[in-house]
């Protein structure tokens, strides 16, 4: 920087590394003025630019919507096989008894093979597991009320049976120590974002004083419902 202390004065101080010649005190202002100017812009063109940064692939936003595109056309053709794979049922066994699985249970997982016997036992309480029959070759859906067993000639067949919606127990008679069982009530049809189950309330039965009930809504609200 320069210091000007007024307009008919000599500079007073200068960058030490510089070589240019000073401007003479006799010279007019106008003449100062234009000097230092030179020289000001000879300091500026001598003094390296700092170069602009290269923009480099990643910053730049349409470039690396390009190269996730390309990477995405290289592996669209094995996703896509796995894809297909996945859809094969293959000879799976039941992951409990190893007998030949007829059920697939997605809500089972990593147990999710299962015969007809050991799908009725696991599942009994659990109407709401998303699960598929193998039998025919391929996975179908299946309501939880639908049970498949092998018959004496050997061959599957479906058959329907009564699932109870999942609920808290809770007592509705006075007895000191109940113990009470559990059957099918009243049909009733739960909606979720999985989907429709078409199932029964539960009715309690109480063994000491034989009272029946089914869940109210304080009960069903209490469950999660
Ligand atoms: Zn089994
Ligand atoms: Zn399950
Ligand atoms: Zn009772």
């Amino acid at each position: 920087m320069y210091c000007l202390t007024g307009m008919d004065t000599e500079v007073l101080a200068l960058p030490s590394e510089d070589s240019l010649p000073l401007p003479r005190a006799q010279q007019n202002p106008q003449e100062m003025f234009e000097q230092n100017m030179e020289r000001l812009s000879a300091l500026l063109d001598s003094s390296p630019c700092p170069a602009e940064p290269e923009r480099s692939a990643a910053s730049s936003w349409s470039v690396r919507q390009q190269k996730a595109s390309d990477r995405w056309e290289e592996a669209r053709p094995y996703h896509l096989r796995c894809l297909l794979e996945s859809e094969a049922v293959g000879k799976p066994l039941c992951c409990f008894c190893h007998k030949h699985a007829v059920i697939r249970c997605r809500d089972c997982l990593p147990e999710q093979w299962f015969c007809g016997a050991c799908d009725m036992h696991n599942h009994s309480k659990r109407p709401l597991h998303n699960r598929d029959s193998v039998v025919d070759g391929f996975f179908k859906a299946i309501p939880p009320s639908t049970c498949i067993s092998r018959g004496e000639t050997g061959i599957y067949a479906t058959h329907e049976q009564d699932r109870i919606l999942p609920t808290m127990p809770a007592q509705h008679c006075t007895c000191q120590d109940p113990s009470f069982t559990v059957e099918a009530g009243k049909p009733v049809i739960l909606i979720t974002i999985n989907g429709c189950y078409d199932l029964r309330l539960p009715r309690y039965v109480c063994q000491t004083c034989l009272q029946q009930w089914a869940p109210d809504v304080r009960d069903l609200v209490r469950s999660g419902y």
